[in-house]
């Protein structure tokens, strides 16, 4: 039997679409996973693919059916499960087989794994994929970690499998070791924001001018048209146009106001941290969700302090619905300015060199965040390499227009006891980020009354401390 081209180990929801991917591109693929029975039934309900498709009950036969040298895709759950696949995998593979974990590692993990391989041990390439289900069966975004060699080898079956923005393929080498990982953890990020956002206009909406959810899917669906055009406000007035078969209610409005996290917003937070990075939209988004899940006490809470969430009477309805979309527009370009910041800075802590621009151009489609907003990014950082997107000409007009709107618009939610924890935190962000005498002289000079940290002078070189002891310090 003619041999494949390249194994993919994990038929879930992304490991299966990616394989039809690759099958329809015209390469044939062999395919494992741990369940043998979803191998079988895989490959039964491949349809005209079926024929490209190598399904294997054991990783020998999986690694005897791809011609060598070897690409296997590991499309497994993130974690130990890689690790023990790695383990399984390494005896039976050659050294310049490769290994392209494409599930959501934490890059820390990516850089481990790249550590203990030994000099003849396979080539390890630390992937991120996005697009979800669709994504992956009709064009993912992909952020490659590796090698430059690595890559080329790879390349031709990702460019084909990857999702194409006016016939650009949304795939690209970004850095050595983790830094794919690292990009997709900092894109998952950008996508809590981003959602966070949209949900509080949206609640904005609901609670503050009583919209019910088919008339805020309106509202949403024709901001789609203008500036905020993306896929992420293209499904929220979807799903709220959307009804539930069972009660004839608004699909939304059934759902239990609990949202759920895999890891990758929180990574995306802590890796800012860690980085020195603010990242106030991305951790305002990771805390929300876990705010959100702490349904029981919000409903005792809400019988304590009963007065929260008034309704809204704007004189001017329309212009305030302007309002939220402006804002909603200027809270985005702060987070996505948060994100880009973060990878910045990564890139020189681990002298990876992300090509921003790049980085923002594989991103305009396949991926969740997708948007046309992403090729203004691009061009930003083609135009030079601006310290922050803030500081971008185009982003100087938008934020200048735009931050207007915002005010406005958490300065309302704020009166009226709604919450806006992401587009408040976007707001101050630009507020301290534009503010060049800030508050910090009082911070360093209390930490030297406490801690002898002593302080730098406005008027003079040196470090200097405080007249405290006169004061009874
Ligand atoms: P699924 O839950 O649909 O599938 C998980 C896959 O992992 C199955 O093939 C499962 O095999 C396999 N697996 C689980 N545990 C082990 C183990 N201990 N050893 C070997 N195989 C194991 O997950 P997804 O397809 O959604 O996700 C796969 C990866 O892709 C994850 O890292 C995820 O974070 C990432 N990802 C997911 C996206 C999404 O939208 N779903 C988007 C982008 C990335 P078995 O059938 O035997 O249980």
């Amino acid at each position: 039997m003619e041999k494949a081209d390249i194994g993919l180990i994990g038929l879930g929801v992304m490991g299966a679409n990616l394989a039809l991917n690759i099958a329809e591109k015209g390469y044939r693929v062999a395919v494992y996973n741990r369940t043998t029975e979803k191998t079988h039934e895989f490959h039964e309900n491949a349809g005209e693919l079926k024929d490209r498709i190598i399904p294997c009950d054991t990783l020998e036969q999986l690694v005897g059916s791809i011609r060598a040298p070897r690409p296997i895709i590991l499309m497994i759950k993130a974690g130990d499960p890689v690790d023990q696949e790695i383990k399984a995998l390494k005896p039976l593979l050659m050294r310049d087989d490769i290994i392209i974990d494409a599930g959501n590692a934490n890059f820390h993990d990516t850089v481990r794994r790249l550590n203990s391989l030994a000099a003849d041990d396979p080539t390890f390439v630390g992937m991120g994929v996005s697009g979800g289900e669709e994504g992956a069966r009709h064009g993912p975004s992909i952020m490659v970690g590796g090698t430059k060699e690595a890559y080329d080898r790879i390349s031709p079956v990702l460019t084909a499998i990857a999702a194409k923005y006016q016939g650009e393929p949304c795939c690209a080498l970004l850095g050595p070791d983790g830094a794919g990982h690292f990009v997709k953890t900092i894109h998952n990020g950008i996508e809590y924001a981003d959602m966070q956002m949209i949900a509080e206009i949206y609640g904005i909406l609901r609670d503050g001018l009583g919209l019910s959810a088919p008339a805020i899917g309106s509202v949403f669906s024709k901001w789609n048209d203008g500036p905020l055009n993306s896929y992420l406000i293209e499904i929220t007035a979807k799903v709220l146009l959307a009804v539930d078969p069972d009660t004839g209610k608004a699909a939304v409005d059934v759902i239990l106001d609990s949202a759920g996290q895999k890891g990758t917003g929180r990574w995306s937070a802590i890796e800012a941290q860690m980085l020195g990075v603010p990242a106030t939209g991305i951790e305002a988004a990771v805390a929300a969700r876990s705010l959100s899940a702490l349904k029981a006490e919000r409903q005792v809470a809400e019988k304590a302090y009963p007065s929260g969430g008034t309704a809204l009477s704007p004189e001017d309805r329309a212009r305030f619905i302007d309002d939220l979309e402006q804002g909603l527009l200027a809270g985005k370009i702060a987070a996505y300015a948060q994100g880009f910041a973060v990878m910045a800075a990564a890139s020189k802590e681990y002298q990876w060199d992300l090509p921003l621009a790049t980085i923002a151009r594989i991103w305009r489609a396949g991926c969740i965040i997708r948007s046309q907003f992403l090729d203004v990014i691009a061009e930003a950082f083609d135009k030079g390499s601006p310290e922050n997107l803030l500081l971008a000409p185009a982003f100087i007009e938008r934020m200048t227009k735009g931050s207007a709107a915002l005010r406005t618009v958490v300065s309302t939610a704020a009166l009226s006891g709604l919450p806006v924890p992401a587009l408040s935190a976007a707001l101050s962000y630009f507020d301290s980020y534009r503010q060049a005498r800030g508050t910090a002289n009082l911070i360093q000079a209390q930490r030297d009354f406490f801690g002898a940290h002593g302080f730098k002078r406005l008027d003079r070189e040196g470090d200097f401390h405080g007249p405290w002891s006169d004061i009874g310090a």
